[in-house]
């Protein structure tokens, strides 16, 4: 290649996770100037492919004058508008985008996109099991799976089902979605929002534009925030409401006898609630989206019947973790909110013991109690400082326990759970005061689970 560097259109990429080495790749296979630049440091298997690709990066550091003489930034999303090297690029006015924004340039795959506050993985996740189990050429992007970047750059699809969250809305323009599913909308991350609500809102909405009458957008009806912004924008996307009442008017919903009804304008399909492979009326929801964007594509109702049956579950998220002597053990380590906990509480069929606890993000308990004086026999607090837990709960339930440790916290639960009755890890905090992260705690709650197993068949 004998191509002149200084015409070379320059990009900088900020952040070299898997989306940015994703970026890096595919603007260097299309003949940019590229630099990486990671103010903390890179993990070492991303600095390997840099260097195999030769691809220029440093890290510790942002070298202001190499980042500002770029054409375009491409920005992780785990990078707040508000660092001085983001407020140095936006001073100089040059285009920040997103990895997906600049992946979709080019491909014309077929984009499924997912976001919503709560439930996008899982709802990513089965809607890519549905499509890969009917046979289509099909990756999994954005959140989860891999950089939607090197997949285009490398092991190009004919679909992607991409979980998006707002901050890589934030940095999308001219991307367009043919399938665009809004899950539910209720207050996260507005510390990256000048605290407003509405901001958060309109990020989420972003997955909307450039829609057109060929595009489809999948929504949770009886949302109220989602209800009331749909009030004031408009789209050309065909709108397909579900709803978890038997509302008729709905893409989804679930009848008098318990049915779950999908209705699109290819397929109509019916299946028992109770074959659905996820539990919960949230997984319900993450079903019928699910459910909707699968019809749209024209899968046989009965593959979809089937791939929503033997769903297998994601990590963390009401995952089954045993069955000892008759007790039911449960990882929801992922629900580090009150709003996450409320759905797994609500869930439950069994008298419940509660592991709550980690570290507070100035939650409000109350909006769990009444689910918590309906199913929970006792809660086991497990975190360093319990102290909020125990003033909230102390005359709520009938036995509260104070535990400082996974091991402590689960031979509690063990001598309070009996014969038919459920533990559940589903802490509504953190978990960085004991953990490393949420899936830290949730391998070590089934590693413990596992072992009162062994313990259990060696005592029979
Ligand atoms: P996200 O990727 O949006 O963080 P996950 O699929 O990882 O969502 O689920 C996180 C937690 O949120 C789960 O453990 C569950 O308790 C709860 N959850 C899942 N789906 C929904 C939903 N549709 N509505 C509300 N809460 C949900």
């Amino acid at each position: 290649m004998n191509s002149n560097q200084s015409n070379k259109r320059r990009i900088v990429i900020l952040g070299a996770g898997e989306s940015g080495t994703g970026a890096a790749i595919l603007a260097k296979d299309k003949g940019f100037d590229v630099f990486v630049s990671d103010y903390g440091q890179i993990a070492s298997k991303y600095r390997q492919i840099l260097d195999d690709e030769q691809i220029a990066w440093e890290d510790g550091r942002h070298t202001l004058d190499r980042i500002l003489a770029a054409d375009e930034v491409i920005k992780s999303p785990g990078i707040a508008d508000t660092t001085p090297v983001m407020k140095a690029v936006l001073s100089k006015n040059i285009p920040v985008i997103s990895e997906i924004e600049f992946a979709a340039r080019f491909t014309n795959s077929k984009m499924v996109c997912i976001t919503g506050s709560n439930g996008k993985t899982t709802t990513t996740l089965l809607t890519y099991h549905i499509l890969c189990d009917a046979g289509l050429d099909v990756g999994l992007a954005g959140n989860v799976g891999k950089s939607l970047a090197l997949q285009v750059a490398r092991d190009p699809h004919e679909y992607y089902v991409i979980e998006l969250s707002s901050f890589q809305l934030d940095n999308m323009y001219d991307f367009k979605a043919n399938i665009a599913v809004i899950l539910n909308i209720t207050p996260d991350h507005l510390d990256r929002y000048d605290y407003k609500m509405q901001n958060y809102i309109n990020a989420k909405f972003r997955i909307l534009r450039n829609m057109t009458t060929e595009d489809a957008f999948i929504y949770w009806k009886d949302d109220p925030v989602v209800a009331e912004q749909l009030k004031k924008i408009s789209t050309d996307a065909q709108r397909l409401p579900f709803s978890g009442n038997d509302e008729e008017s709905c893409a989804a919903y679930i009848d008098a006898e318990n049915e779950m009804i999908i209705n699109t304008p290819g397929t109509s399909m019916s299946m028992p609630r109770a074959d659905l492979a996820l539990n919960g009326i949230h997984n319900l929801y993450n079903s019928m989206a699910a459910g909707i964007s699968a019809c749209l594509l024209n899968i046989h109702k009965e593959d979809i019947r089937k791939s929503l049956g033997d769903f297998a579950g994601v990590e963390h998220r009401l995952e089954a973790a045993g069955n000892i002597d008759g007790v039911t053990w449960i990882n929801d380590s992922k629900a580090t909110n009150v709003n996450s906990c409320w759905y797994a509480l609500d869930s439950m069929t069994k008298p419940t013991v509660l592991i709550l606890g980690g570290k507070d993000k100035g939650n409000d308990y109350s909006e769990i109690l009444p689910l918590v004086l309906e199913k929970v026999k006792a809660i086991v607090a497990m975190g360093k400082d319990n102290d909020k837990i125990i003033d909230f709960f102390k005359n709520e339930v009938p036995e509260i326990r104070d535990t400082h440790s996974l091991a402590d916290a689960v031979a509690a639960c063990r001598s309070i759970a009996g014969k038919g009755d459920a533990v559940l890890l589903s802490p509504c905090c953190a978990s960085f005061d004991l953990f490393k992260s949420y899936e830290d705690r949730g391998r070590q709650f089934k590693d413990a689970v596992n072992a009162l197993k062994e313990e259990s068949q060696h005592a029979k």
